[in-house]
């Protein structure tokens, strides 16, 4: 099979890893014998850590997978037609895409085939004929799979600009009913581990690193992903926690588990920014009797209704960290704000409209100069 048909198949399979904010399809016109307008599946316009938009092309190296976990497309034994690159079709292909200014970056991931470390080396191949053979400098992110070694790890971190390791559910006990082949402490913790370890033990520019969460499959509640979650940002330097909705495969064993809600995503999405971003501990989120977040409210608001509704912020002396309890008001906005206030109190709600404040958020919840808002009271019952 043509290396481009072997893509066609690959690249589309990844839009169950999420990686990097995708923010859509990359649609580049049309190239000479690249057949570009198939590709949209596989490049997408990325934004990367620091906020550069590229093309990134994701792909797995395999779909041929030895493992067997129980929501997964690629799973052992299951019908579908597979393809396999060699490192050197992958780097040469991606090499074109990129000369020919179809992608910038590239989203390695890879079943497992001939065990973990066999499958990683294939994977560090890959990269290293990137980066030394054609000399390519753009951004590569690299999946570091179940049980590859620590000197693997290594490699990989010394060629990628991000690495990840999916650990697909909060703990052991999850883990085993989605992926009974998979440990979760030796196989996958370890090496987030690892990754922390090299980066602070070696001086040097080290990648970031994420995981990914599959949400919903191991009827897992949100408290146990962000307990998680929460342990591996502040423990590990995790730079982001991916929640990717389970959508049930047919012809596996989860085909009648029911699909997890967008909304449910979001809802983690925007916790995990609380715990990553905003200061807030696990125990502070508005989680219910079954430890799961209300779907119908933002948990910031939610805890601003509980905590400040009654003891609302003066914006002229509040501590960064208690503006940032305030909805409406995120780190960059913060910044706006303490700079602000030198030059003189701000007394008035277009005062943080100029800031970039949401104010229709914010208002219930602060005082300006002493005074609450004059439209707080009419604000009050906004949808969440
Ligand atoms: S190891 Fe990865 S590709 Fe293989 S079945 Fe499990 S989730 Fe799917």
């Amino acid at each position: 099979m043509e290396p481009l048909e072997k893509l066609k198949l690959l690249g589309p399979p990844t839009c169950f890893e999420p990686a990097e904010e995708v923010v859509g399809s990359h649609r580049p016109p049309p190239r000479p014998g690249l057949g570009n307008d198939d590709l949209s599946g596989c490049v997408h316009n990325a934004v990367m850590p620091g906020g550069k938009r590229i093309a990134l092309l994701k792909t797995l190296l395999t779909s041929a997978c030895e493992r067997d976990c129980r929501y997964c497309t690629f799973r052992q034994g299951r019908d579908f037609h597979r393809a396999t690159f060699t490192p050197d079709e992958l780097a040469c292909l991606f090499m074109q895409l990129y000369q020919k200014g179809v992608a910038e970056g590239i989203f390695l991931s890879s079943g497992v085939a001939g065990g973990g470390p066999r499958t990683e080396d294939r994977l560090i191949a890959t990269a290293e004929l990137l980066r030394h053979r054609y000399g390519f400098r753009g951004y590569i992110h690299l999946k570091i799979m179940p049980g590859a070694e620590q000197e693997q790890v290594l490699a990989a971190m010394r060629l990628a600009d991000r690495v990840s390791v999916n650990l697909e559910a909060p703990n052991a006990e999850r883990l085993a009913r989605l992926a009974p082949h998979k440990v979760f402490a030796e196989e996958l913790l370890q090496r987030l581990r690892w990754i922390e370890e090299i980066r602070q033990g070696m001086p040097g520019r080290w990648p970031s690193s994420t995981t990914q969460f599959v949400v919903g499959a191991g009827d897992e509640s949100d408290v146990e992903l962000l307990t998680t979650t929460e342990f591996l940002h502040r423990q590990l330097g995790l730079a982001r926690a991916y929640f990717s909705g389970f959508t049930p495969v047919p012809d596996t064993p989860l085909e009648d588990h029911p699909p997890t809600p967008l909304l449910r995503e979001h809802r983690l999405y925007q916790s995990s920014f609380l715990l990553r971003d905003y200061g807030f501990t696990v125990e502070e989120l508005p989680f219910d009797a079954d430890g799961n977040l209300p779907l119908g409210s933002d948990p910031k608001l939610a805890w601003a209704r509980c905590y400040l509704a009654h003891a609302p912020i003066e914006v002229n002396t509040a501590e960064r960290r208690d503006l940032l309890r305030v909805p409406g008001i995120g780190p960059k906005r913060a910044e706006k704000l303490l700079r602000a206030r030198r030059q003189g109190t701000l007394r008035d709600l277009s005062d943080l409209r100029k800031l970039g404040i949401i104010v229709r958020r914010a208002a219930p919840f602060i005082l300006l100069d002493g005074r609450c808002p004059a439209y707080q009271l009419r604000l009050w019952p906004a949808s969440p």
